[in-house]
């Protein structure tokens, strides 16, 4: 099939919408900014409908155990000891180190024959009647298609007349750091603490990730000090007792704020993905899943409008929505979990009811996954949840 299409990010949702686009046959050009294998803050954690994706694509043979870990569900633990934990309605999630993802994707875009470019960064969009152009520090690339894929908040989004939203208020930021020491759980964890959450996620056969996430308006004066992951995870006694003693395998990096969105009216022949789209939180931990989505999505649409030489603003909309669908689904449970974040409270009763009832918790999962609408409440989970308010399980450790 004719047709070059330019993606520029080589970051996850990048290379995932490479390789769908090239097992499509389009001539697929990816120029990246930096050097590959890309590394950067994040949670780590793939949910199980991301996973499918990446089989699909054929990258999961390229992830081995040495930085993969699986994991059955997401377990809460609250400040006062009490925990609920949710098992995925279907399939097993992933923990995967970023760089082993990265390095992942990049062998199996290089084997179908995607044209991989690295330290390209674009610095020029324009959009002309019969093709897009491209100035990096490569040089100049030509296209059909232009696929924005160049993480939060790029420059180029002012030359495109876009401009940055937020998908709601609040400033969250993120940092992270791995440890090598084995895994004590078979799910990932989330800690709560006030103002600020810790993300207990495997990444690998002898690797922990630890992630915080917080707001601005609680920034932790921790991060000020000489050793900010000291400070942060003394938060978490449990936690810092498990990591006595054990080595840092990366940096400690931070990273926000988090929430965003572009704005506006998307040019002929020009499409968003991943977080240059939109991004919500870290919370939920679906944005390396809704990316790999969104690329499906792509692979499916963008061809035949290609070959039709449909790619004026007016014939990309429905596919624009569909991309922009896909992140819109992801943010009701993270409002919700939001609320959890901010309110402790209410997040004390909410675990109790959860610590009865699996079945919701596991109900929210799959809303986040978009494998359920929200609004299907389980019955049996309700009625749980309901008596978890009245008896909660009792506590596992102290408050
Ligand atoms: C604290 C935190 C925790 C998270 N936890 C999770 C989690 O557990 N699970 C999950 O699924 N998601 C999580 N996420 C979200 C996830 O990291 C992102 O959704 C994902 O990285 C999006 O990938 P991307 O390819 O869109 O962007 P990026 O990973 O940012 O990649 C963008 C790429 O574009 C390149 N680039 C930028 N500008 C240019 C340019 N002008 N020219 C050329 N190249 C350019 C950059 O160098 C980069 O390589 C978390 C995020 C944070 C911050």
């Amino acid at each position: 099939m004719s047709g070059r299409v330019l993606i520029v990010g080589g970051g996850p949702a990048g290379l995932a919408c490479a390789i769908a686009l090239r097992l499509k046959g389009l001539c697929v050009e990816v120029l990246e900014g930096k050097t590959w294998p890309r590394d950067r803050v994040c949670g780590e954690g793939i949910m199980p409908t991301g996973w499918a994706v990446l089989e699909r694509l054929g990258v999961t043979a390229y992830l081995g155990p040495e930085d993969c870990s699986e994991f059955a569900g997401i377990r809460y633990w609250d400040d006062d000891g009490r925990t609920a934990r949710g098992p995925f309605p279907e399939g097993i999630g992933r923990g995967v180190r970023r760089q082993a993802l990265s390095r992942a994707l990049h062998r199996r875009a290089t084997e179908l024959g995607v044209i991989l470019t690295d330290r390209a960064l674009v610095k020029t969009v324009e959009t002309l009647e019969d093709r897009i152009e491209l100035s990096s520090s490569a040089g100049r690339h030509q296209g059909d298609v232009l696929i924005l894929a160049a993480g939060r908040k790029t420059l180029l989004l002012d030359q495109l007349n876009l401009q940055a939203g937020r998908p709601f208020a609040g400033r969250r930021f993120g940092a992270r750091q791995h440890f090598r020491c084995r895994r004590w759980s078979d799910d990932v964890e989330v800690w709560w603490s006030n103002g600020i959450e810790a993300y207990v996620t495997p990444s690998g056969e002898n690797r922990v990730e630890i992630a915080f996430l917080w707001d601005q308006s609680n920034a932790p004066p921790e991060l000020k000090s000489p050793e900010p992951f000291q400070g942060l995870i003394r938060r978490f006694p449990v936690l810092q007792e498990r990591l006595q003693g054990q080595q840092p395998d990366s940096r400690f990096q931070g990273t926000g704020p988090l929430a965003w969105q572009a704005e506006g009216d998307w040019p002929d022949r020009v499409l968003l993905m991943g977080d240059t789209l939109g991004y919500g939180d870290g919370i939920t931990g679906e944005g390396l899943s809704v990316s790999f989505e969104q690329a499906l999505v792509l692979a499916e649409d963008l061809p035949p409008r290609m070959a039709r030489s449909e790619l004026d603003q007016a014939a990309l909309q429905p596919l624009r929505t569909r991309l922009t669908q896909s992140f819109r689904d992801t943010l009701p449970t993270l409002r919700a979990a939001l609320i959890l974040a901010r309110w402790p409270l209410l997040r004390r009763f909410a675990i109790r009811a959860l610590s009865r009832s699996p079945y919701l918790f596991s109900h929210f999962l799959a809303a986040n996954m978009g494998v359920r609408p929200l609004w299907r409440f389980p019955v049996i989970g309700l009625c749980q949840a309901a008596l978890g308010l009245i008896f909660p399980s009792p506590r596992q450790r102290k408050g």
